[in-house]
């Protein structure tokens, strides 16, 4: 696995998410709409696990999209790269010497006062 493919993977895994937590959501939501008809009461006519469901793969394709967006600035050089491995740099934290950014292709960690 190359840097570069580390660095999409660890860009895109989180993207997933709010599809992977909505789908166990929709079918909890959707066993206890179903529970009245389960003792003999009126059928369920919701419609919201369903769309707990595409929320979450909203969420999720918008999420892909804004990592999409950071990748393509990436590609035309107008990020701030890694000096070792040329990948993007993460969010900016507060470290013990410092700010600092961790590069998410090769994981090392580089000042945020110096370029
Ligand atoms: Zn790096």
């Amino acid at each position: 696995m190359s840097y570069v493919d580390r660095m999409c993977f660890r860009m895109m895994a989180w993207c997933l998410v709010p599809l992977a937590a909505s789908i166990p959501v929709a079918y909890a939501m959707d066993a206890v709409l179903k529970l009245p008809a389960a003792i003999g009461g009126p059928a369920n006519q919701s419609d919201v696990p369903f769309f707990v469901g595409i929320i979450g793969a909203g969420i999720s394709l918008i999420l892909f999209a804004i990592q999409g967006f950071r990748l393509w600035r990436w590609r035309l050089g107008k990020t701030v790269d890694c000096i070792v491995c040329g990948c993007l740099l993460g969010d900016e934290r507060e470290g013990r010497w410092g700010p600092y950014r961790k590069c998410l292709g090769c994981g090392k960690n580089h000042s945020a006062r110096v370029g």
